[in-house]
């Protein structure tokens, strides 16, 4: 029994090394994505056309136009996730004990569950790998060998933990991902089309080449993206993460799903002006608890059940 243990926990730790190693890899190969895309877009057809004259040069025009304003906001979204921590423990980190309420005993009880492992009826977990008490939503993560706060996957693309301080950059950066791989799938399927028909093809053959594989790769991710797309709007609406998704299949009234309005600001802030860009607000961010990640609203009439 012992053995295996030891064994699997250093396959564990031999795949969370590989992980960590695929890091600097993972940011190299988006970047090497973007120049293709950027090379096939702008440099070999759009930029030339754009003395066409006529319709020509006004759809390469706003092609040049669009296709930048989102590259913009792509990178900045993406640097924002790789970049922001998802958020930490503070150290010594305790819940805060409602006196008015007598639940000092939850506080007792969690000595018990250090003991116990994790009784499903405790409030508050604690984390053997750290040493240290829980916060509500918090979970470990095993690559980044931490607990990151409302953590809701860790994304090898990022090389980041996505948690709590990062999610709505995370979110972003899809949202302008698909927007962007969209984009270039429509402005490169005509030459596609071409590419395939028996008329004569323009180009050299370096510039055919990065084409198609441009169009190739802005079509598969534009696909991928758009489904994980999907079902973060469905985990946002509801309040949920990736990790709870999975875990609460058994409880069929979730605690923080307050509507989807209040949901959605949970996640985006309240301010218009902030949705669509990697930032709060100062008032948001002073105003709201739970974008600091360690509180969290919820439902009065479910306050006191289990996590
Ligand atoms: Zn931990
Ligand atoms: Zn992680």
């Amino acid at each position: 029994m012992y053995r295996s243990g030891a064994v699997m926990a250093w396959n564990v730790f031999k795949f969370c090394t590989a992980l960590r190693g695929l890091g600097s890899i993972m940011i190299l190969l988006v970047l090497g994505v973007v120049g293709v895309s950027y090379y096939a877009v702008v440099v070999s057809s759009y930029f030339p056309a754009l003395t066409n004259g006529g319709l020509d040069s006004l759809v390469a025009l706003v092609v040049l136009l669009l296709f930048h304003a989102l590259l913009v906001m792509l990178l900045w979204s993406y640097f924002s996730v790789v970049f922001t921590d998802p958020g930490s423990v503070p150290p010594n980190w305790k819940p805060v004990v409602d006196e008015e309420n007598g639940d000092a005993d939850l506080l007792a009880g969690s000595e018990f569950s250090q003991l116990a492992g994790e009784p499903a009826n405790s409030r508050i977990r604690y984390c053997r790998k750290c040493n240290q008490l829980k916060p509500p939503r918090c979970h470990h993560c095993s690559v980044c060998g931490r607990c990151v706060l409302k953590m809701d996957h860790h994304c090898v693309w990022v090389v980041n933990c996505v948690g709590a301080l990062n999610y709505k950059y995370f979110l972003l950066f899809l949202f302008y991902t698909f927007l962007e791989t969209t984009l270039v799938t429509l402005s490169l399927l005509p030459h596609f089309i071409t590419f395939f028909s028996d008329g004569e093809i323009p180009g050299s053959p370096s510039t055919l080449a990065t084409t198609f594989l441009a169009f190739v790769l802005n079509l598969a991710f534009a696909l991928s993206v758009m489904g994980f797309l999907i079902m973060h709007i469905s985990l946002v609406a509801g309040n949920t993460t990736t990790i709870e998704a999975y875990e609460k299949k058994t409880s069929p009234k979730w605690r923080y799903d307050l509507g989807r309005k209040r949901n959605f600001e949970q996640v985006f802030g309240t301010d218009k002006g902030y949705w669509f860009i990697p930032a709060y607000s100062e008032e948001d961010i002073r105003r709201m608890p739970a974008l600091q990640g360690l509180e969290y609203p919820s439902k009065p009439e479910l306050d006191g059940q289990e996590f």
